[in-house]
């Protein structure tokens, strides 16, 4: 006799089939992801009962408040204290939902994989479409010169990161609260969502701005949430499956990862291929050095420096809500700093 469970399992089964065929008919998925994505790499989220912004500081002040603008400037040392203790993960692995979106990238389904996370786990895995809304703590900079420095080295030293050029503070290339989201980020990320003919958004209770409106940028109602709780878009999504985002798109999406673009260009697959050797590596070489090699060495120093805190999740970012990003003339005038951060960063691009 079919017990409840039976059916319940049923029903899981069937959401998953129906995923399967909504991602088997598309051919432009796009997948927008929150910290739910990481918390199955042992990376905790910001919200949740064991999320950070419920964890002891271990400072006299709120994690939720260390993490804006003003706290920064104003409190370097103590910033990094808890920035290193709680929000850098070098160690973590991207976990199968990382893995199944890129299996959907290579399959040439996936045009954009838009993370609120700062982690660098979709790149780690093998994304190349992954547009980071809150940057990454892979990157930092120079506020006085601009210079550049990864991760490893400001895990390496002690206390505020300074400078080896200039001895001016180093800051990661993250969005605090009060800061504004890079315009080309969200831009990037609108248009990826228009054109999509699929949006899957998973691991985010949908309460973080700007992610939280993205949906509406959508022509059509092709939507599917998969997200351990309810968002508020459960119900006009076309499916929601409240379970874990790592087993769902594992079971979702095809394992098969062909060897060309299923593009029917030749051109396109000819030059895949004879690209492995020269081209190819060179862009994987330089994709590794930009990033993952960040993550090599520095997870290894990383973890030895810093082994006994506790060490294994990449950070995360996540400003939002109540920031609005895109309006933040107003904060400019009372904080020089931003615009100095602002200029750097169009200059390095
Ligand atoms: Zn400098």
């Amino acid at each position: 006799m079919e017990t409840r469970l039976d059916r319940y399992e049923g029903a899981k089964e069937n959401k998953i089939n129906q995923l399967r065929q909504l991602i088997e008919e598309s051919d432009n998925v796009v997948f927008l992801g929150g910290a739910g994505v990481s918390t199955e790499s042992g990376i905790p989220d910001f919200r949740s009962g064991e999320g950070i912004y419920n964890q002891e500081s271990g400072l006299k002040y709120r994690p939720v408040d260390i993490i804006s603008h003003s706290f920064f400037m104003e409190h370097p040392d103590e910033f990094y204290d808890f920035y290193k203790r709680k929000l850098l993960y070098p160690d973590a692995k991207p976990n199968k939902a990382h893995k199944a979106l890129v299996r959907l990238e290579k399959q040439g389904k996936l045009k954009a994989t838009i993370t609120q996370n700062i982690d660098n786990l979709h790149q780690e895995a093998g994304s190349t479409t992954t547009i980071e809304l809150h940057g990454s703590v892979f990157r930092n900079y120079c506020m006085e010169c601009g210079k550049k420095f990864d991760l490893e080295y400001v895990v390496e030293h002690e206390g505020i990161p300074y400078c080896d050029k200039c001895g001016g503070m180093i800051r990661p290339d993250i969005v605090l609260y009060e800061e504004n989201l890079e315009h080309q980020n969200v831009d990037g990320a609108i248009k990826a969502i228009k054109k999509a003919d699929l949006l899957i958004i998973g691991g985010t209770s949908l309460t973080v701005y700007p992610a939280a409106t993205f949906a509406q940028f959508l022509k059509h109602d092709k939507v599917v949430i998969i997200n351990k709780s309810s968002t508020y878009l459960d119900l006009q999504a076309l499916l929601t499956i409240h379970d874990s985002i790592g087993d769902v798109l594992d079971s979702a999406i095809p394992k098969t990862v062909p060897d060309k673009k299923p593009a029917t260009k030749k051109t396109a697959a000819k030059k895949t291929t004879s690209k492995k050797t020269s081209t190819a590596k060179k862009a994987d070489t330089d994709k590794k050095t930009s990033a993952s090699k960040k993550t090599t060495s520095s997870a290894k120093k990383a973890t030895a420096s810093k082994k006994e805190t506790s060490a294994k999740q990449p950070a995360a970012k996540k400003p939002a809500a109540k920031k609005p990003a895109v309006s933040k003339k107003a904060t400019d005038a009372k904080k020089p700093a931003d615009k100095k951060k602002t200029g750097s960063k169009k200059s390095k691009e």
